[in-house]
């Protein structure tokens, strides 16, 4: 039973047969115990009318009058008195034992029942007119038990066909839509990353149909994002590697002039650092993006590591004539977190304030305590962007600049964001064209220490 329509199919069958069996066996034993019942108060009135006639009919006509009421009670009776018994009906099957006898002729008006299949005996001994006499009564109330069973055997069987046929249609209900869907996952599977299902309801299968429809578009989506990926990395390497195969043809010329060689020997080395530094960011991007990425946190100066970097700038601020001014808290201010990480975060935003003035233009740099968190700004005077580059800053090779007249790969903010993420903190960006660009970092306090409140715990602990 391959498919899930008769797999349905076959418990449905199973179960019904099952719970039939059950609920019938119980009734049918309900049934014939409250038959007998009936048949023992029967016999039991029957035996007195026997009684009662023995004791008013002559002698005479009782034979015929006694038969005439076996014929109509559909009881089969004997009576026996001083060891003769006269029979009325057939007796058949189980009889009274000796001990019964016994028991019944030393005490009148003993009742002993008995059960033969579908057969129930009453005997009772009586007194009439002076003489002992036992009565014995018989019916088989089996006729009335298979009344019980064949009305319960239509029932069963109107249930089974009206049954079946109403789950036929409610299992097609159901199966039809999962089809469909089997269906769709095998188009999936082949990679049209467009097929959907129709839903209607708030059932477990529109649940279901609405998951896959959303896993597909998310995969679509993927392959989208997978294909862009491809095409700007391989763009990405293509302009450096064009120039470095140009101009190392160019170098082949023995008779270039020193000067030209070395000029040219500069661009290849410079296309080559592009080069390294393209693949640097891809594989830290990859390694940031892995599932198992994880943060080597330390307690450490923040004003120190921005003072650090703003150092490692310094030159290429100077090429441009660009004043980097940082303005200093009272306090220093210490965290926890990935340092060498949080170190790239500053090294990408601060270097990008300065490739994005021109010169003679400012970058300033604060930092602020509340109870929260760590705010870092860091701000420029710039060329700054436009709201529809602030909305694509963040994602894998965007540049603004689309004429890549400035060195960049657009991967730092990436890594950036990418960082910040990890550290659970956020960066906000405000900016105009041509107006500058700030970018504010915060990161969340409980990883952060005010150097005062722990130099006076220090103080605290030490004095105890
Ligand atoms: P890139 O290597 O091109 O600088 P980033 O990911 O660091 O890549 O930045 C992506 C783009 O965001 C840049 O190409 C630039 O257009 C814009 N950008 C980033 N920082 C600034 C800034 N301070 N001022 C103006 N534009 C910026």
């Amino acid at each position: 039973m391959k498919s899930i329509y008769g797999k349905l199919i076959l418990g449905f069958l199973v179960s019904i047969l099952f719970s039939f069996s059950i609920a019938g066996y119980f009734s049918l034993r309900k049934n014939s115990d409250e038959l007998g019942r009936l048949a023992v108060e029967e016999l039991e009135s029957s035996s007195e009318h026997i009684a009662d006639l023995l004791q008013i009919i002559e002698d005479g006509d009782l034979p015929k009058i006694l038969s005439g009421y076996a014929d109509t009670s559909e009881a089969s009776f004997y009576i026996e008195s001083n060891g003769q018994r006269t029979d009325y009906g057939t007796i058949s099957g189980r009889q009274l034992s000796s001990e019964d006898y016994k028991k019944l002729n030393d005490h009148l008006g003993t009742v002993i029942t008995l059960r033969d299949s579908s057969m129930r005996k009453y005997a009772k001994s009586f007194q009439i007119n002076g003489q002992k006499y036992i009565i014995f009564v018989q019916k088989d109330i089996g006729k009335k038990e298979m009344v019980f069973v064949d009305s319960a055997m239509i029932a069963v069987f109107c249930m089974l066909v009206a049954g079946s046929i109403t789950f036929l249609i409610i299992a097609d209900i159901i199966v039809k839509p999962i089809s469909r869907l089997n269906k769709a996952t095998n188009e999936l599977s082949k990679g049209n990353y467009r097929v959907r299902v129709n839903y209607t309801g708030n059932d477990e299968i529109a649940r279901l149909n609405r998951s896959f429809n959303q896993m597909a578009q998310q995969l679509a989506k993927q392959e989208e994002t997978r294909q862009q990926f491809i095409s700007d990395v391989s763009h990405e390497f293509q302009t450096p590697l064009t120039a470095i195969q140009g101009f190392a043809t160019i170098l082949k010329n023995e008779e270039l002039p020193l000067v030209q060689r070395q000029k040219y020997a500069d661009i290849i080395l410079f296309h080559s650092k592009r080069l390294s530094t393209l693949s640097k960011n891809m594989l830290q991007l990859t390694i940031l993006d892995g599932e198992d990425v994880k943060l080597e946190t330390s307690e450490f100066s923040l004003i120190e590591q921005l003072s650090r970097v703003i150092e490692t700038q310094d030159n290429l601020a100077l090429s441009k004539n660009i004043e980097i001014e940082f303005q200093l808290p009272k306090n220093d201010i210490r965290i926890e977190a990935d340092e060498s990480r949080l170190e790239q975060v500053w090294i990408n935003l601060v270097n990008n304030a300065i490739k994005y003035t021109n010169e003679n233009g400012v970058v300033t740099i604060s930092v602020k305590k509340s109870s929260k968190e760590v705010e870092v700004t860091i701000e420029d005077t710039g060329v700054g962007m436009s709201k529809e580059a602030i909305s694509h800053i963040f994602e894998r090779f965007y540049r603004q600049d689309k004429s890549r007249s400035i060195e960049g790969n657009g991967l730092g903010l990436s890594i950036v964001k990418r960082i910040i993420d990890l550290h659970r903190g956020t960066i906000d960006v405000k900016s105009r064209e041509d107006g500058g660009s700030k970018f504010i970092i915060r990161l969340p306090q409980e990883r952060t220490f005010h150097i005062t409140e722990r130099l006076m715990k220090k103080d605290k602990d030490n004095s105890l």
